[in-house]
Parts: structure tokens; C-alpha cells; sequence
């Protein structure tokens, strides 16, 4: 018997619009070819609600992807839907060119957030826009041009921070990474040191990078806190640490991103950068930060975020009513409902659960993660550690079709990517664990 889903008391309302079948030959039609869709047998999803996802068919799945690590509080969280409505019958948008409460109530409640000086923000619509104005304000401040972003790492897909971006498979054949240069990344599963203290070590990577290929100075260094379109990829303990001294001492301010680490997603900090000691000097966030509204963030300290004022700077939608709206009711339903905690405590038991599927299934090469942000990495061998990209593909499929979404990642397209709403339970972790169980065994 296949592993059944938890109960769950809602109703999705019947589903009346276009056919499956003619979604897709439109968006063939009229949609970039640059658009793909997961799964061999393209999932058409028509609503949602909390952690689940339903299909046109009213058939229910459990979302372990949460929208690529977007969805934060839950699909269509009331207070939020209830928030952002409420904003819509009222004013959708003027720009900032006039006052309104939302965007300054919202910016003082994330600030509210941040450690230290970390006190201005500057709203965009998008994580590749936040991390190109933060590379904008790093080269700014400093009067330095070169950046330093990480092997493996994925800060967007605009010109600018395609270039930031270190996976070939995101990079198009133009002119796009002048001025950016790329340390090895720690990496204890296929990096060079695999110690827990290697942390130190992988960070002399930069002293390297500084000295062979800048002119002794760098205008920044951007990170994510855990990589996570590189699968999930967790540093050592003082990785960052050490690496942010290394990078001021070169003149060079350091950058979070957060995109995907940040909101109480790694369960133990509300931020990533917390897990690893370190303030940053420019933070950025994007994805969970709006639960799905296209909303972002850089926020950073007032004597950097001082140099976006050089010039006239302007993002037409950037924190316009209802983005924050929503970005004020996602911060406190995190609160409210002690999501973090919540993350810290589901995440726990999901890596248990995969530890012991490792023990049973030798293609489980490493399981890994903070809260829920988590991969499984699969190899052919665990000795040559061979990606397994098919096994990887099928258990992938398998898991659609019992009922689970998952993500995939890593250079190799080889590990499961698990990173669903904080709002999962403890029964929805258990029938993860259950279908992916079945699904290796059937792989
Ligand atoms: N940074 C990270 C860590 C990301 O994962 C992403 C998106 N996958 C981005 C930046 C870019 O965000 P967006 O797609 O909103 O431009």
C-alpha cells in the first residue's frame, strides 16, 4: 500500500478553467522556451493551501519545494491573504514618489530583524535585482571593482549577477563575469578538506583569489549562508568568519544572501548568516520574504546604503503597498506562529529520517541541511561518488506520483532538493520520509 497523505480539512473549489492539455500547447506557443516545467508529464497546479498543492483533478500533494523555497508561511496563509486584500481594496500603487505608511511600517519592522547597523532597506521585485544593487552599493562604497562570489553558488540570472552565478548550466554565452572572481567552495562531502575544521582552510582560497587575480583590493565578497540551488551545500563551522576577515582586510565589504536562507528557514537563526557568526555589511533577501509576492530586499547599514543616493536610483513596483503589505503580515505570522522553531524541530526529523534511508539505500551518497533547507545527494558509487542524475530523475517522478514535490539540484542535477513551507507537520515529514522510502526502493 502506498503511503497516504495526512488528513487535511479543506475543499479545493472545482476547477472550471482551461484543459491541462491546452495550458500547455499555449504557453508552447506563447511563452519563452526559456520557461520549463519539472516532471515528464507536466503537473498543473490550480490551488493551494498551507503546505499542500492541488491539481486541476482536485488531487492533493504535499509542496516539499515550496515554489523553489519561496512559499514560507504556507499557501494562501489567511492572515496574509487577508492583509494583502484588505491593501488591494484600498491602493495598489503610486511608486515611492509619495509618502504611504506601508513601505515605512514594513522597513522598521524588517530592520527590526537584522543584527547591528543593518538598518536601511531598498526594495526590488526580484533576488537578482537585490544582489545587483548590493554588488552596486559594494563597488560603490569602496571604490573597488573586484567581486568574489563562490564556486557552486547561484545569485541570479540578470547580466549581472549571471555572472556572480558559478554553475555553467545558468551562464549563457555572453560577456557576463568581468570583474567577478570565483573561490572554491567548502564542500565536506566532494571538496578538497572534508574535516568539520576545514572552515579556515577553504577560506585561504580567497587570500589566493585576492592575490592572483585583483589588484590587492576587492570592492565585496557575496555568499549564500547555505547554497541552495548548488544542492544544499553547508559550510563548516567559522567558514564565513574567517572569510569576512580575510575580505575586509582587502577592502572589500561582505554580502549575505539570503534569499533562500533567510526568515527562520535554517531553524536554528533567523538568519544564515547567524550560523555562522558573522555580520554581514549588505544582506539580501528575496523568495520567502514575500511568500510568493514578487517582493526583495537589500538591506544594509546607513553609511553604504548613503552611496544608491550618488545618483537617482529607482525601482518603479520596489516596496509598493502591497508588497509590503504582504512582507509586514509574513514577518509576523513567522512570529506568530513560531516557524522557525518549527522549521528547526521538522528539519530535524526529516535529516534523521534521511540518515536512516541512507543506511538502507546505498545510492544516498550524503544527506545534509540546516532546518529546512536540506538535500539528498545520490551517487552511483559511494566510493567514486559518481552522480546519479537518472536515480536522482526517477526517484524524482516517483515521488510526483505518490504524492510528494521535491526539488532537484546540485551541479550534476543529483540531489533532491527538500525545502518545503515552514508550516509543515510532523505528520506531512513522516509521509515524506514514507514516499521517499518507496521511492528509492523502486528506483
Ligand atoms: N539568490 C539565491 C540564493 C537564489 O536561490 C535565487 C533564485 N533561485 C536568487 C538569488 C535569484 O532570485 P530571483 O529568481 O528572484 O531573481
Amino acid at each position: 500500500m502506498n503511503p497516504e497523505l495526512p488528513a487535511f480539512d479543506f475543499q479545493p473549489e472545482p476547477y472550471t478553467g482551461l484543459g491541462k492539455e491546452e495550458v500547455l500547447r499555449l504557453r508552447q506557443q506563447h511563452v519563452s522556451p526559456g520557461v520549463f516545467h519539472y516532471y515528464k508529464e507536466p503537473l498543473m497546479i490550480v490551488q493551494g493551501r498551507g503546505q499542500y498543492l492541488f491539481d486541476e483533478k482536485g488531487r492533493r500533494y504535499l509542496d516539499a519545494f515550496g515554489g523553489i523555497v519561496t512559499v514560507s508561511v504556507g499557501h494562501c496563509h489567511p492572515k496574509v491573504v487577508a492583509a494583502l486584500n484588505a491593501q488591494n481594496e484600498k491602493l495598489q500603487h503610486t511608486t515611492t514618489i509619495y509618502l504611504n505608511p506601508a513601505i515605512a511600517e514594513y522597513a522598521s519592522a524588517l530592520s527590526a530583524k537584522l543584527p547591528g547597523d543593518l538598518s536601511v532597506c531598498y526594495f526590488t521585485n526580484s533576488g537578482s535585482e537585490a544582489n545587483d544593487l548590493a554588488m552596486l552599493m559594494a563597488r560603490l562604497t569602496t571604490g573597488n571593482w573586484d567581486m568574489i562570489a563562490l564556486r557552486n553558488c547561484y545569485h541570479g540570472g540578470s547580466q549581472s549577477t549571471m555572472g556572480l552565478t558559478s554553475h555553467h548550466t545558468w551562464k549563457f554565452n555572453v560577456p557576463h563575469s568581468f570583474g567577478v572572481h570565483h573561490a572554491v567552495a567548502p564542500d565536506l562531502y566532494r571538496g578538497r578538506w572534508t574535516g568539520e575544521d576545514s572552515g579556515p582552510l577553504y577560506a585561504g582560497e580567497i587570500i589566493d583569489v585576492i592575490a592572483y587575480a585583483t589588484p590587492g583590493k576587492v570592492a565585496g565578497f557575496i555568499a549564500e549562508s547555505v547554497q541552495g540551488v548548488g544542492g544544499a551545500v553547508v559550510f563548516p563551522e567559522g567558514y564565513l568568519r574567517s572569510a569576512y576577515q580575510i575580505v575586509r582586510a582587502a577592502g572589500g565589504v561582505c554580502i549575505a544572501d539570503e534569499v533562500q536562507t533567510g526568515f527562520g528557514r535554517t531553524g536554528s537563526h533567523y538568519w544564515g548568516f547567524e550560523t555562522q557568526g558573522v555580520v554581514p555589511d549588505i544582506v539580501t533577501m528575496a523568495k520567502g520574504i514575500g511568500n510568493g509576492f514578487p517582493l526583495a530586499a537589500v538591506v544594509t547599514t546607513p553609511a553604504i546604503a548613503k552611496t544608491l543616493a550618488e545618483r537617482i536610483h529607482f525601482n518603479t513596483y520596489g516596496g509598493n503597498p502591497m508588497a509590503s503589505v504582504q512582507g509586514k503580515a509574513v514577518l509576523e505570522v513567522i512570529e506568530e506562529e513560531g516557524l522557525q522553531a518549527n522549521a528547526a524541530q521538522r528539519g530535524a526529523q526529516l535529516l534523521a529520517g534521511f540518515a536512516k534511508l541512507q543506511e538502507k539505500y546505498s545510492v544516498i551518497g550524503q544527506v545534509r541541511g540546516l532546518g529546512l533547507m536540506l538535500g539528498v545527494e545520490l551517487v552511483k558509487d559511494r566510493e567514486t561518488k559518481e552522480p546519479a542524475k537518472e536515480a536522482c530523475l526517477q526517484v524524482f517522478e516517483r515521488c510526483r506520483t505518490l504524492g510528494v514535490l521535491l526539488g532537484k539540484g546540485g551541479l550534476h542535477g543529483n540531489v533532491l532538493r527538500i525545502k518545503p513551507p515552514m508550516c509543515i507537520t510532523s505528520e506531512d515529514a513522516d509521509f515524506l520520509l514514507a514516499v521517499l522510502d518507496e521511492a528509492l526502493a523502486s528506483a
